[in-house]
């Protein structure tokens, strides 16, 4: 059995080895991507660039207080280096 990536590919957030998946075309959890991001097969927002992605960040767990904003700021510095981002 292939490994779950560690966190997902687009947006950061923890897979916790498939439980926080989303699944591919045929059902089966993806082993990239999260249940926010992906679902069968496909982006939920296919057009979404970083830039958008690092304001969704901002806009989520950056407005719960000081702890959000930190772990908002360490995920943008993240998102560079995950597959859906990476040029
Ligand atoms: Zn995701």
């Amino acid at each position: 059995m292939e490994a779950f990536e560690k966190q997902c590919q687009s947006c950061g957030m923890p897979l916790e080895n498939g439980k926080k998946s989303g699944t591919e075309a045929d059902g089966s959890p993806s082993k990239l991507y999260c249940t926010y991001c992906y679902k069968d097969g496909k982006f939920l927002q296919p057009d979404m660039t970083l830039e958008e992605m690092k304001k969704v960040l901002d806009t989520t767990i950056g407005k719960e207080g000081l702890k959000g904003k930190f772990l908002a700021f360490f995920g943008k510095m993240q998102l560079k280096s995950l597959k859906r981002w990476k040029v």
